[in-house]
């Protein structure tokens, strides 16, 4: 997009914001408010990641999707991201005996990415530092925000100096569990809600084959789902792989009933036989990494006056099974970008669009994740489910004018996340009554089955 009104170095900014965060969200939303002409100081916990030390926190894979693609492309940065992404144009199932089976994830041409957070993380620092309007503030991490002063509290995490840092707009962007969000909870009616899975994650490697070369589809997204928990492995640049372990806390099968190195190869040799031989380092692996929580945060009000905006996580975390949270995030940025277009630096007027434009799109996401959870967990591994997905890549085909997967709608389109969820329901709905006649694949082409579906979709809008 070049359209953006580019704020000129010599130019006196047009308003002073503050930017908690320097995660995902945080670089692009502090990019996205330069262009607008205001200058920006960003606050990150964190030392810089460039550094040569040790690179702290997740260091997971993620999935970026059209949405992101949309918001980097806002800023003229997605072609550097493209050239380190992986596209993985479908799901490759593992089942118990090591079979395999192919689910393209859209129609040919579509992909999702499988990009380092790290790496991308890195790339937007750069990015942000190029920009004269924007002061990058390193080791701070914001202790308390006092919103009635307009003053937050930053501690130096080098020096351990606190000190009192005021400010005129701050923009939350400081992840699941922010403090700017924090400061809001003691506000007047404010909503707040945080929801636990039974379950936690551990990420696991699989290691480059020799010369490089990628042991699995590199160009897939790796599933071995095992009803009560499963594994994913997203390819890197490298040749390995990042797996990432969903297991329940507790029960026969879980984290706790693993304690031992024997324990552990011993269930990897039993459900995921194929994926064993492939990681050798399993076992140190699986007690050096962090088991971590999956939560989803609902919260609202998003804005305090036009001083505060929550974005990203701080605002709406969830459960990565749709590989949407930082996509949603970076949607986020596209949404505000807009609403700055149209309503200038009028911030009252933009804060509150934007909290009632965002928030039941993010509600809606959050309810997907949960859903694409049980889906993959239990569902991607039974043959009716598969058939399913057939018939429904079929129907898609024959009237793609009403009939756009559910998958698709939030991965491949830049659909409102509420218009795609109800558009998913009720989809399902319709296989419902479907399924029940077909068997096979070729049932689909059967006179009776025809004529039910020519009848729902004269149904359909
Ligand atoms: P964060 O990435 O959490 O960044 C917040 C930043 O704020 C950090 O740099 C942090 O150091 C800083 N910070 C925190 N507290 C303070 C403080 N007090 N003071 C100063 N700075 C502070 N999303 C996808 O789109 N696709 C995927 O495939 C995907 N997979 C995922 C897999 C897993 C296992 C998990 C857990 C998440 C996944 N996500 C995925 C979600 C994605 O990681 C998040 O939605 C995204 O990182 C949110 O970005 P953010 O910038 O809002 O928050």
């Amino acid at each position: 997009m070049t359209d953006m009104p580019h704020s000129l170095a010599t130019a006196e900014p047009v308003d002073n914001l503050t930017v908690m965060g320097g995660g995902l969200v945080g670089c692009l939303l502090a990019l996205y408010l330069t262009r607008h002409g205001h200058a920006v100081e960003l606050f990150e916990r964190r030392p810089d990641i460039r550094g040569n030390g040790p690179v702290e926190g997740r260091s997971i894979n993620l999935a970026l999707s059209d949405r992101g693609w949309r918001a980097l492309e806002g800023v003229g940065i997605a072609e550097a991201v493209r050239e380190v992404a992986i596209p993985m144009h479908g799901r490759v199932m593992h089942d118990v005996q090591g079979n395999l089976t192919y689910q393209p994830y859209g129609q040919a041409g579509q992909s999702i990415y499988s990009v380092s957070r790290a790496g991308l993380n890195r790339r937007m620092l750069d990015l942000v530092e190029q920009e004269p309007t924007i002061t990058l503030h390193f080791n701070q991490q914001c202790r308390r925000v006092d919103t009635r002063r307009q003053e937050l509290e930053v501690l130096d995490t080098e020096t351990q100096q606190a000190r009192v840092v005021p400010y005129r707009r701050l923009f939350g962007v400081d992840g699941a569990y922010s403090a700017v969000r924090s400061a809001l909870q003691r506000t007047d009616r404010f909503n707040y809600s945080q929801e636990y899975l039974n379950y936690g994650y551990k990420e696991l490697t699989i290691e480059a084959a020799p010369g490089g070369q990628w042991a699995i589809e590199k160009h897939a997204l790796h599933i071995w789902p095992r009803g009560q928990y499963m594994m994913i492995a997203l390819p890197n640049l490298d040749g390995s792989f990042n797996c990432t372990l969903f297991f329940p806390y507790e029960g026969p099968e879980s984290f706790a009933a693993l304690q031992t190195p024997e324990q552990v190869t011993a269930f990897f040799d039993r459900v995921f036989p194929d994926a064993l031989p492939l990681m050798p380092q399993l076992a140190t692996e699986f007690f050096d990494n962090p088991t971590a929580s999956l939560v989803t945060i609902r919260c609202f009000p998003w804005t305090l006056q036009d001083q505060v905006l929550l974005l990203g996580d701080a605002a709406h975390a969830i459960v990565p099974f749709y590989g949407q949270g930082m996509n949603a995030g970076f949607e986020d940025c596209t949404v505000l970008n807009e609403l700055l277009h149209r309503f200038g630096p009028d911030w009252a007027r933009v804060f509150q669009e934007f909290e009632s434009q965002r928030k039941p799109n993010t509600d809606a996401m959050a309810d997907l994740a949960v859903y694409n959870f049980r889906e993959m967990r239990d569902r991607v591994a039974d043959p009716r489910f598969l058939l399913q997905k057939k018939i429904e890549s079929k129907l898609s085909a024959q009237y793609p004018d009403k009939w756009l997967p559910l998958y698709s709608q939030v991965t491949f389109s830049n659909l409102p996340y509420a218009e795609a969820w109800a558009n998913g329901q009720a989809q399902e709905e319709i296989m419902q009554r479907l399924m029940p006649h077909i068997q096979t694949e070729e049932d689909y082409q059967r006179p009776e089955v025809q004529q039910l579906v020519a009848a729902e979709m004269a149904r359909r809008p």
